[in-house]
C-alpha cells in the first residue's frame, strides 16, 4: 500500500472512532454536538417566544432543581430573556397561560431528532472533527459541486464529485489517466462458528483455524500458477487450497501483497 493511501486509511479509522464516540455521547451532557442536535431540533428558536437570530440557552423543561434529567427529550432552546422569566419554575406553572404553547412544546420534546435533521448534526461533527487535523478543509453545496461537474464537462462519479467540491475547484480538471483508489470497509470477520440455513439446521462450520500457512481471510494475494496469473481477496476454507477468481490456487505459488486489515483497496479503471 502506498504511502498516501496509508495515511487515508489512518484518518478515516480516527475518524470512525471519534465520530461513532460523539454520536453515543450524544444525547447526555452538553457537549457540542448534542447542542447542534438541540439547534437542529427546535429549528434555533426560542421554544417560548418563538424568537430567532439571537443567542440561546439550553433550556430543561422539567427544572434539573425537580429530578429533570439533561436528555435532549428535556432540553429545549430559549432566549435570555424567556430564560430569566421562567428561572426555575416548572414548564406547566410557566405557561399556564398559555396551553397551547405547552402543548407544541411538550409534543416537540418527545419527537426525536428528524432523519435529515440528525444527518446534518453528523455532518457538522465530521466537518469539526476534519478541521482538528489541521488539514484544509472545504466545504460546499452539493448544487455548487453539480454545477462545477457540469461547467467542467466531468461524468457522475463520487470520486469525480468530490474533486469538484467548493470554489477552490480548478476551472480546468484533467482527470484522464487517474485511477481512484476506493477503500471499502470489509469488516474483520464475525465469530459466529455455524451457519444456518433458514430452518435453523447447522449448514456450515467456520474453519477451526485462523490462518493457514500464515495467510489470513481478507489478505490481499498474487498467485502465479502453470495456468495463468491470479490475484484478488482470500479467504480461508477448510480445504488446503484459496479460492482465486473462478480456480483453487495452491498457496506454494502465493505471494502476499497486502495483510488484511479489515479494508478492501481497489483501484478503479481509469477515466
Ligand atoms: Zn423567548
Amino acid at each position: 500500500m502506498s504511502y498516501r493511501g496509508r495515511e487515508v486509511r489512518d484518518l478515516l479509522e480516527r475518524l470512525e472512532g471519534k465520530l461513532s464516540r460523539a454520536v453515543l455521547r450524544g444525547p447526555r451532557g452538553s457537549n457540542a454536538h448534542s447542542a447542534t442536535r438541540l439547534l437542529e431540533k427546535w429549528q434555533r428558536t426560542c421554544a417560548y417566544c418563538g424568537a430567532k437570530d439571537l443567542p440561546l440557552q439550553i433550556e430543561h423543561i422539567h427544572p434539573r432543581a425537580n429530578g429533570g434529567t439533561n436528555r435532549v427529550s428535556n432540553l429545549c432552546l430559549a432566549c435570555e430573556k424567556c430564560n430569566t422569566a421562567k428561572g426555575t419554575q416548572d414548564i406547566v406553572t410557566f405557561l399556564k397561560k398559555k396551553p397551547e404553547v405547552l402543548k407544541r412544546i411538550q409534543a416537540q420534546a418527545k419527537t426525536p431528532l428528524k432523519d435529515a435533521a440528525a444527518v446534518n448534526a453528523t455532518r457538522w461533527a465530521l466537518h469539526e472533527r476534519l478541521k482538528a487535523t489541521r488539514l484544509p478543509v472545504e466545504c460546499g453545496s452539493g448544487g455548487l459541486t453539480k454545477y462545477n461537474r457540469i461547467t467542467r464537462g466531468l461524468g457522475k462519479e463520487h470520486w469525480i464529485d468530490a474533486a469538484n467540491v467548493g470554489r477552490s475547484t480548478p476551472a480546468v480538471l484533467i482527470i484522464k489517466g487517474v485511477k481512484p483508489l476506493v477503500i471499502k470497509a470489509m469488516g474483520n470477520g464475525r465469530r459466529q462458528m455455524c451457519v444456518p440455513d433458514k430452518y435453523g439446521f447447522p449448514k456450515q462450520h467456520k474453519a477451526r483455524k485462523g490462518s493457514y500457512l500464515g495467510y489470513r481471510t481478507g489478505d490481499m494475494v498474487r498467485a502465479i500458477t502453470p495456468k495463468g496469473t491470479y490475484q484478488g481477496r482470500i479467504a480461508i476454507r477448510h480445504r488446503p487450497s484459496f479460492h482465486l477468481g473462478k480456480t483453487d490456487v495452491h498457496p506454494k505459488y502465493m505471494r502476499r501483497l497486502h495483510r488484511a486489515d479489515g479494508y478492501e483497496y481497489t483501484h478503479e479503471r481509469s477515466a
